[in-house]
C-alpha cells in the first residue's frame, strides 16, 4: 500500500472521500490501475476465491479476499481497493446490496460475478452501476483479462465530474481553468487546486493542512501558513474586493471555506 497521502487523518482523510469532493482530477494518482492495483474478492466458495487468487496474484494484482457482504462492506471501508469482484449469491448480505452500498459513497469499478444467468439479474446488476459482470462458470485467465480490461476503461474514462460550480466560480478540471461569472482568471496550479477543493465542497471548512494536501497531494506540518499565501493571491483574483471577501472566506481557529450562503 502506498502511504495514506492525507497524515491529518481529518474528514478528509481517504482517498476516496477526496475523490467525492470532486477534486480528484487536481491530484494525480489518487488511484492505481496499474499492475499493482489492488482487487478486493468477495466470494463465499473458499475454493473459488483461491484460484481467483492466485491467478490475480500471479497477474501482479494485490488481493484481498472476503466470504461475505459484511466484511466486504467493513473492508472496502478500511482499506478501498481498485476494483471489486463480487459474487452475487452471498450468504446473508447479497451481492447487489453489496453494491448498491458501495455505490452510495463511491465508483469504484465492480464486476459482478453471477451464476444466475437471468436477463434480469444481469439488467439489475449494471443498473445499479456495476461495470462489467462475468456468469459462472468461467476461467480464472477471463477474469483477470476483465479485470485487466475494466480497469484499464476505468482510467481512460473518468466517470468524476470534471467541472464543479458554486455560487457564480465555476472551476474546470479537465481543461484546467477556472471561470468567475463566465470571466477566466489566470491561476496557477496551486491556486488552481486550492479553489477547486474548495468550490468542490461549498460551506465546508478546510483546515490549511487539508487545503495542502488538495493543492499537492501531500502536506506536511508546520508548512500549513504557505496556504494563506495562496489564498490572499487566489482573492486577489477572483474577489471584486480582497478585503472584503464575499467568495472565499476565513474561517477563525479552522481555515477556508467557500460561501455558500448567496
Ligand atoms: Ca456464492
Amino acid at each position: 500500500m502506498p502511504p495514506e497521502p492525507f497524515p491529518d487523518a481529518g474528514d478528509i482523510g481517504t482517498r476516496d472521500e477526496i475523490k467525492w469532493a470532486g477534486v480528484m482530477a487536481a491530484i494525480p494518482g489518487q488511484y492505481n490501475h496499474g499492475m499493482n492495483a489492488s482487487v478486493l474478492i468477495v466470494e463465499d466458495e473458499a475454493e473459488l476465491a483461491q484460484v481467483l487468487r492466485d491467478y490475480l496474484e500471479r497477474a501482479g494484482y494485490r488481493v484481498q479476499s472476503v466470504p461475505d457482504g459484511v466484511s466486504a462492506i467493513s473492508q472496502f471501508r478500511h482499506k478501498p481497493p481498485d476494483l471489486i469482484l463480487l459474487d452475487l449469491n452471498l450468504p446473508g448480505m447479497d451481492g447487489l446490496d453489496v453494491a448498491r452500498e458501495v455505490r452510495r459513497r463511491s465508483d469504484v469499478p465492480i464486476i459482478m460475478v453471477t451464476a444466475r444467468v437471468e436477463e434480469a439479474d444481469r439488467l439489475v446488476g449494471l443498473e445499479i452501476g456495476a461495470d462489467d459482470y462475468i456468469v459462472k462458470p468461467f476461467s480464472p485467465r477471463e477474469v483477470v483479462a476483465r479485470v485487466r480490461a475494466v480497469l484499464r476503461r476505468a482510467q481512460a474514462e473518468p466517470t468524476e465530474p470534471q467541472i464543479v460550480r458554486a455560487a457564480d466560480v465555476e472551476v474546470d478540471l479537465d481543461r484546467h481553468r477556472a471561470f468567475i461569472s463566465d470571466r477566466e482568471v489566470q491561476l496557477t496550479p496551486t491556486e488552481f487546486s486550492v479553489l477547486a477543493a474548495l468550490v468542490g465542497q461549498p460551506g465546508r471548512a478546510f483546515t490549511r493542512l487539508q487545503l495542502l494536501a488538495a493543492a499537492q497531494g501531500e502536506a506536511y506540518e508546520g508548512y500549513e501558513r504557505t496556504v494563506d499565501a495562496h489564498i490572499k493571491n487566489l482573492r486577489a483574483k477572483i474577489e471584486p474586493d480582497p478585503k472584503e471577501p464575499r467568495y472565499i472566506l476565513t474561517v477563525f481557529g479552522v481555515g477556508y471555506r467557500f460561501n455558500d450562503e448567496r
